[in-house]
């Protein structure tokens, strides 16, 4: 059977989500959903990072245990999966034993490539990264935009510079495939500009004893994105080895890793290294999402427009949510979001589109008589277009353009509204010739299509449409699918 394993980027657990890490797990559900509308067996991966100097910090400034505080704020992080609807099939988090057991593994079946020695430089713990001088930006974080610290210790280091031409090799001709293009081009610049070891280990001291001891050196722990990348093996039981980690990662030739633009040189440049080293299988796929604004300006506490998704999924309905997300703007780019635009498009694209289309054509075939129509055939521009639409469909949403897949059911749906004006097949309901009950027949098939085109994004709407459709000879009450805004 074909397989697809599909993860999320774990999230620092360092305050509450906001949207923008509602985002990332509802683009990486929307494709596990479809994948497993075409058959395939998922396996859909989401957790937290709980061993962050970030996180360590804020439970200081909070006052509580570390242990106490990302408990509490990883609880939000999994509240995220029901109220969004969300589909992972597993949630890990990197306090847990099976990781920890994993992660050490991994470092010493890494073991070959890593070695001990005395440095010092600029370190971003919003990041938990080294960086150089020449990659600031007027001495600050080029992602934080804060002063990084100076830190010198004896550290364990990871010998990335070897695998150089290895890695050139696998991103250039995409044995690891990453899209968007414009990202590929971007890791393959920093491949280019020479690969320089990477610190692998902090001290303990520093990491305030929190985090996975280097196996061997408790003086020391495994660096958090060491640590972290692993998770995508760790939950797959690496640790112990076994069937679920042969099957998963070792035998399986699609592997997705679904990642913010900003961390994707960890998962593209210093995860594969690891994984190489280590003997182990690469990814196929790494896809990097854009960012999410909120009136034009990027979401911060300072100016106080942080979205809470809480609070958005109490407002509105979720489906409706999920959409927005995925119809405003291309995947792989930075989308804003107001609360104007939303309502714009819910009610211009779902109340007056897709809802009233539904409506207009379930009305006319209760009146017409569900039972006349049966086995009366498709019209041919009907199953054209249909065709035409499924192809276009479907290679766009196997490349996460989520954004133009949306776009074809879209129009999709409009010639269908055309179709009928054009057809006026209310003016035929006393006509029981054959053509009549082709038109409507067609009708009903469009119908079809567009629930399953369109439930990976709205899979409750979707859901509730297909029954009603099913039953559609008893049905009394109208279907109202997106009510209006107002
Ligand atoms: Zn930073």
């Amino acid at each position: 059977m074909d397989k697809t394993f599909i993860s999320t980027a774990i999230d620092y657990v360092n305050a509450f989500p906001h949207i923008g890490h509602a985002l990332e797990k509802i683009f990486a559900d929307v494709f596990a959903r479809r994948e497993r509308l075409l058959g395939k067996e998922v396996f859909f991966l989401s957790g937290t990072d709980e061993n962050s100097l970030k996180n360590v910090r804020a439970a200081e400034n909070a006052g509580v245990s570390v242990g106490e505080f990302v408990d509490r704020n990883t609880e939000k992080f999994f509240e995220l999966k029901k109220v969004f609807n969300l589909s992972y099939d597993d949630f890990i988090k990197t306090t847990e034993e099976r990781h920890a057991l994993g992660a050490q593994k991994l470092w010493h079946a890494c073991e070959k490539d890593i070695f001990k020695k005395i440095y010092s430089g600029l370190y971003c713990v919003g990041c938990e990264a080294f960086y150089k001088e020449d990659e600031l930006k007027d001495g600050c974080c080029p992602i934080h935009l804060t002063k990084p610290e100076f830190v010198e210790e004896e550290n364990y280091f990871f010998r990335l510079s070897k695998y150089q031409d290895y890695l050139k090799d696998l991103i250039e001709k995409e044995k690891i495939k990453i899209i968007p293009q414009s990202r590929k081009n971007e890791i393959l610049a920093f491949i280019n500009r020479g690969l320089e070891d990477i610190c692998v280990s902090r001290s303990s001291e520093r990491a305030r004893g929190w985090g996975i001891d280097v196996p061997g050196d408790s003086s020391q722990k495994i660096w958090v994105w060491f640590d972290a990348l692993s998770n995508y093996i760790t939950a797959l039981n690496f640790g112990k080895g076994g069937e679920k980690f042969e099957n998963w990662w070792q035998n399986n030739n699609k592997k997705i890793h679904v990642v913010g633009k900003d961390i994707i040189k960890f998962h593209a440049v210093y995860w594969p290294a690891m994984l190489y080293s280590a003997g182990l299988n690469m990814p196929d796929i790494i896809f990097a999402h854009g960012f999410l604004t909120v009136d034009g300006q990027k979401m911060s506490k300072t100016i106080g427009n942080v979205i809470n998704p809480f609070e958005l999924a109490e407002k509105y309905e979720v489906d409706g949510i999920r959409y927005f997300f995925l119809a405003e703007f291309p995947t792989a780019e930075d989308g804003d979001f107001t609360y104007e635009k939303f309502e714009n498009r819910y009610n211009a694209d779902l109340a007056n589109g897709i809802g009233n289309l539904f409506e207009r054509v379930f009305s006319m075939i209760l009146k017409y008589g569900v039972e006349n129509i049966k086995d009366a055939g498709v019209d041919e521009a009907i199953a054209d277009l249909y065709e035409q639409t499924e192809k276009s469909y479907s290679e766009k949403m196997a490349n996460f353009q989520f954004y133009e897949a949306l776009k074809d059911v879209l129009l999709f749906a409009g010639a269908m509204d055309k179709y009928i004006n054009d057809k006026k097949p209310w003016s035929l309901l006393e006509d029981k010739s054959e053509e009549t009950k082709k038109i409507l027949n067609g009708l009903i098939f469009s119908l079809e299509k567009i629930i399953f085109w369109l439930k990976p994004f709205m899979p409750a709407k979707m859901d509730k449409a297909e029954n009603y459709l099913k039953n559609l000879g008893g049905q009394k009450e109208k279907l109202n699918l997106f009510p209006r805004i107002q």
